[in-house]
């Protein structure tokens, strides 16, 4: 961590707008130098990578400037990195890797399904053995189906929606993220969404959201919401507007769907359970597969009927041996309900420290979210809704980022950060250390 060296007279300067941004500009340059002069292997990698991946990169939340840091092998809560640089991992793969870096009980499920072999093109014990252990954690899944991914869950939910109901308009949020062909930024739009005809409302905008469902009333199908908004920025619902929004649907006819793909790991049963409010039906993916590609919808089973004779559902990998075995394994031994439970405890108490940190140092910084997940934002006052991010709020993200990667502490770089089961509360002061020495470091930008 770099130590303030201003002076007195450059203090006052610093506390003009303009001498800020110009002060602001030659601390983030001088960051991406520092960054860039630690991590010459994955500069290196990255030069090779562009030749044949489009921005060097075949997932586009891993990319940003100058290079992004390839990372070499993580254990528990470690990530290193090919240049030798360790890192307490707070990304935790975007919530994916919620049973943290090779947890032997996941080891010996997959090794043992590895053993028994890979694609058998059958139907299995581990399938239905899987689906028993969802439909029970989560009340409001009468039935369940896999899938690869997330995206691919929430897609076919919001088909089966249209199928059951025979219409065809949605209604998401703003700032909501379903899946790389289902986005709804806060700002601007997706041009590889899927062609669903939608009608976008403003996350916890009740009397918004509730008019825009009753004056479509006849057209809607589903209504598809976070339960907490999280790529948007770990923006918590308003109990309130959920159960607004779940009073509505219901009254139109149509069929919410909670995407619960992040916020599985609440509780147990989700979100949803924490919340006391059900859907009709709920997505799920990440961490859920036990570190394997995953996703997975269920819901009311008049709803999960249409697959037994009228729509067909298929998919080479739905059942396949490492999601089902690893997921087993997850569910049944990692995380359960007690480990949830720990986990949420955790992360609120993270979050409560690091905003007290903040409103110490009198600092225009707030980590927003609920229980293991948050998001930093550069601003104060409450946040209900993403906003439109200013350039100096973005430049102190991107600074706070590099900060954190140099205190070795590995965050995403929009900000957000995702406990896994394996962090420690000697980890939770290493970060809360690092965010405290950021506030200090570049208090002259902050104010
Ligand atoms: N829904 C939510 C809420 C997500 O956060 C994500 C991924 O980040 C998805 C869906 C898509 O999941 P996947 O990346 O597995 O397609």
């Amino acid at each position: 961590m770099i130590q303030p060296s201003h002076s007195e007279v450059e203090v006052v300067m610093l506390q003009s707008p303009a001498h800020q941004n110009s002060f602001l500009d030659a601390a983030l340059l001088e960051a991406r130098e520092r960054y860039a002069a630690k991590r010459p292997k994955s500069a290196a990698l990255h030069r090779e990578a562009v030749k044949v991946l489009p921005g060097g990169n075949t997932r586009t939340v891993l990319a940003y400037a100058p290079f992004p840091t390839a990372m070499a092998r993580g254990a528990g809560s470690r990530l290193w990195d090919v240049d030798g640089n360790i890192y307490l991992d707070l990304c935790g793969e975007y919530t994916a890797g919620l049973l943290g870096h090779s947890d032997s009980r996941i080891r010996a499920a997959l090794h043992d399904a590895l053993a028994r072999g890979l694609s058998l093109a059958a139907v299995g014990e581990a399938e239905q053995r899987f689906a028993r252990l969802l439909c029970s954690r989560f009340p409001s899944i009468d039935m369940i189906r896999f899938t690869n991914s997330g995206t691919e869950a929430n897609l076919i939910a919001l088909s089966v929606a249209q199928v059951v109901t025979g219409r065809s308009r949605i209604i998401a949020f703003r700032g909501g993220y379903h899946g790389s062909l289902l986005y709804y930024p806060a700002t601007g739009f997706n041009p590889i969404n899927a062609p669903f005809p939608v009608t976008l409302c403003d996350y916890n905008d009740i009397d918004g959201t509730v008019g825009a469902i009753r004056s479509e009333a006849g057209e809607i199908a589903a209504v598809i919401v976070e339960p907490m908004l999280g790529s948007g920025g770990c923006i918590a619902a308003d109990p309130f507007f959920l159960t607004a929004v779940a009073d509505a649907t219901r009254a139109a006819g149509a069929i919410l769907i909670f995407d619960e793909v992040m916020t599985s790991r609440m509780s147990a049963g989700g979100l949803q359970e924490r919340l006391g409010i059900s859907p009709d039906m709920t997505t799920l993916g990440k961490y859920i597969g036990g570190g394997m590609s995953f996703g997975a919808f269920g819901g009311r089973h008049d709803i999960m009927e249409i697959f037994v004779s009228s729509v067909p559902h298929a998919g080479t990998f739905n059942n396949n041996v490492m999601s089902m075995a690893a997921g087993i394994a997850a569910m049944e031994e990692v995380f359960t309900a007690t480990a949830a439970t720990d986990l949420f405890a955790l992360g609120e108490g993270l979050r409560e420290q690091l905003n007290a940190i903040c409103d110490k140092a009198g600092a225009p910084l707030q980590f927003c979210g609920l229980g293991s997940l948050a998001t930093a934002h550069f601003r104060r006052g409450r946040i209900d809704r993403p906003y439109a991010i200013t350039p100096r709020e973005e430049a102190l993200k991107e600074l706070f980022f590099f900060d954190m990667l140099d205190a070795g502490v590995y965050i995403a770089r929009r900000g957000m950060t995702a406990l896994s089961l394996p962090t420690t509360q000697r980890d939770v002061v290493q970060f809360t250390t690092a965010v405290g020495d950021f506030l200090d470091a570049r208090a002259p930008l902050l104010r």
